[in-house]
């Protein structure tokens, strides 16, 4: 119950992965074994742009959401960044060493970036800004109004960023009518293999390469393709188109999730209840119980789940997507993310109920 860490990967993509390691060939060699090649990273780089709505040529291949986040935030050719405070690490790292103005856009009580805050940023930031929010946050499941986003940010004539990590597979996601600039994306969250991910950038959006070289990927991403992860991203990409339809599914079970925590206690707390939310994720807070513990207390009962705070060299630190809510520390340091996918089924959430309301029974007079 942690597919926003990572999902699990697909049969087909294995399949697909282990019969392309058999074949050798360089993408960018002329014979035959890398024309073999290439054709593979290009069949690939359809079903991306087909799962994301965009032109086929403006899928960039790279290693994973970090990479992409990093390359279009430093390398955007923008004067100012405008990052929403509950962007992934990742997002907010890149911002800081680009080295350019950083403005922070703050959300409100339930996650949700605060449009009126954008407006007074675009008027103060040196232009052109890079507008940088994530489409599904990877703790609370919030969407954002992306499409907004766009229609204020262009008034001002900045660039925007998604980054659509924790939407892909999860929310039918047109690049053209979200009305951005540049798409972050990473395999491994839609059942493909780690290490890989896409940049898609608009027609005309600049890129300066954050890797250069040899010129692959139209000279905005160098270095010889992940082959073998490419075709497995690919299938991933096909697959999770199909997975929407699944998407009542893992609401219903978020929901009888939800519900369970509500009749058992008074005192909990489910993250972000009332905004839009992708299907699969819960975030909820027992308030007393710290998060590591209620991670541990899970693990013990074979349930895979990720608590709020994040674990950075031995330091934990209080999750910022929280903090950037209004949330207390107190209740912050005691969330837990449960993220459902394609393979859970209700068996599993009623063991999850079980352990979360024996661990909330146990620690009642706390
Ligand atoms: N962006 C978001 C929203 C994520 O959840 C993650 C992974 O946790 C990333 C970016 C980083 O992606 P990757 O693991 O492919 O580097």
């Amino acid at each position: 119950m942690d597919y926003n860490a990572t999902a699990p990967i697909r049969e087909s993509v294995i399949e697909t992965v282990a019969a392309t390691m058999h074949d050798v060939g360089n993408p960018s060699s002329v014979h035959e074994a890398g024309r073999k090649a290439r054709r593979v990273v290009e069949e690939a780089r359809s079903k991306i742009a087909a799962l994301v709505g965009s032109r086929v040529r403006d899928v960039t291949f790279c290693s994973g959401g970090t990479e992409a986040n990093n390359a279009v935030i430093r390398g955007a050719g923008a004067a100012s960044v405008i990052i929403s405070a509950v962007e992934h690490d990742c997002g907010l790292a890149a911002a800081e060493l680009s080295g350019l103005p950083v403005y922070t856009l703050p959300v409100d009580g339930t996650g949700v970036v605060d449009l009126a805050a954008l407006k007074s940023l675009l008027e103060e930031a040196p232009e052109p800004a890079l507008v940088s929010v994530m489409l599904a946050n990877n703790e609370t499941g919030v969407v954002q109004p992306l499409a907004q986003v766009s229609s204020v940010a262009k008034e001002f004539g900045a660039l925007v960023h998604t980054d659509a990590v924790q939407a892909a597979g999860k929310l039918p996601i047109d690049f053209v009518s979200l009305g951005v600039d540049y798409m972050t994306l990473s395999s491994h969250k839609i059942g493909g293999p780690q290490g890989v991910g896409a940049i898609v950038t608009g027609p005309t959006s600049p890129l300066k390469p954050l890797v250069a070289g040899g010129g692959q990927e139209l000279g905005r991403r160098s270095g010889t393709e992940n082959v073998a992860g490419i075709a497995g991203f690919g299938v991933a990409a096909l697959e999770a188109l199909e997975d929407l339809v699944g998407a009542d599914r893992l609401a219903g079970m978020r929901d009888r999730f939800e519900d369970a925590v509500k009749q058992s206690s008074n005192d909990a707390v489910i993250i972000s209840a009332d905004a839009q939310r992708t299907a699969n994720t819960s975030c909820v807070a027992m308030p007393g119980v710290k998060g590591e513990t209620q991670v541990m207390h899970f693990d013990l009962n074979g349930i895979c789940v990720s608590s709020g705070s994040a674990c950075s060299s031995g330091k934990v630190k209080v999750s910022h997507v929280l903090s950037a809510m209004g949330y207390p520390a107190d209740v912050a340091d005691a969330s837990i993310r449960v993220s459902l996918g394609r393979l859970t089924t209700d068996a599993d959430v009623e063991k999850l109920i079980a352990a979360w309301r024996s661990l909330y029974e146990r620690t009642a007079k706390r």
